[in-house]
């Protein structure tokens, strides 16, 4: 199979790795450290939220925030599966 053979916006194991797909929007926008939606332009770079004063680069914002959705995601997993 190759590469470019790839459909874009297609999730799939690349050499071992696991790729959690992980529903990106929304991540600049919400607070990654208290959820708070915090509402910007798209050339405002600077995610700053009057909720909790967190205070930090846009995509520094949006990269914690799908983190902690892939975090989510895995411990939904485990928990479903201890359930069994
Ligand atoms: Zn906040």
């Amino acid at each position: 199979m190759r590469h470019r053979d790839t459909p874009r916006g297609h999730f799939r194991e690349n050499a071992g790795l696991l790729v959690i797909p992980v529903k990106a929007s929304g991540t600049s926008q919400d607070c990654s450290n208290c959820g708070v939606k915090v509402p910007k332009e798209l050339h405002v770079r600077w995610h700053d939220c009057s909720n909790c004063g967190c205070s930090l680069d846009r995509d520094h914002n949006a990269a914690i925030n799908i983190k902690n959705r892939a975090v989510g995601h895995s411990a939904l997993k485990a928990k479903s599966l201890r359930a069994r």
